[in-house]
């Protein structure tokens, strides 16, 4: 998309024809700016937070198809023991990936998304580690990526 200088104006606003909208619930035209059906009481904020919701979805669920997180499990743990990490580092190392992938994508992954990948891996790290997943390691791997995503 281009801009072109600053005449973003639509002409047909400047000329008259207001924009308008019609009511899903009713069918009453109105102009776009309103926040409430006049004529039904319809909640477009609602309406517009929703859409939100599902384009939001929608834009991850794809994310999720043709660009999913690549984490090299495998070759951070050869890694790990080559050079003698702690099990902890590993899933340090972990979560360093998972935030960076929601950096990278920040206006469609969302953290209720990367705490899910975050659940999975500490799942295949307390496998690999003979840990418990209880909820102290839970809560640990969460707080973990939280501090990783605010590190700019
Ligand atoms: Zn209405």
């Amino acid at each position: 998309m281009f801009y072109k200088g600053t005449k973003k104006e639509n002409k047909s606003n400047s000329e008259g024809a207001a924009p308008i909208k019609e009511c899903p619930s009713c069918g009453f035209m109105q102009h776009t700016r309103k926040v409430k059906c006049e004529s039904c009481g319809h909640d477009f904020e609602e309406e517009r937070i929703k859409q939100q919701k599902e384009e939001q979805q929608q834009k991850l669920y794809l994310l999720v198809r043709d660009n999913p997180i690549n984490i090299p499990t495998d070759k951070i743990y050869a890694i790990a023991e080559e050079r003698g990490w702690k099990e902890y580092a590993v899933l340090h190392k972990i979560t360093e990936h998972i935030a960076n992938y929601q950096k990278k994508y920040f206006n469609i992954v969302t953290d209720d998304y990367s705490n899910k990948i975050a659940m999975e891996e500490l799942q295949k790290w307390c496998s690999k580690y003979s840990k418990k997943n209880n909820k102290w390691h839970r809560e640990f791997m969460l707080r973990l990526l939280d501090t990783k995503r605010e590190v700019k």
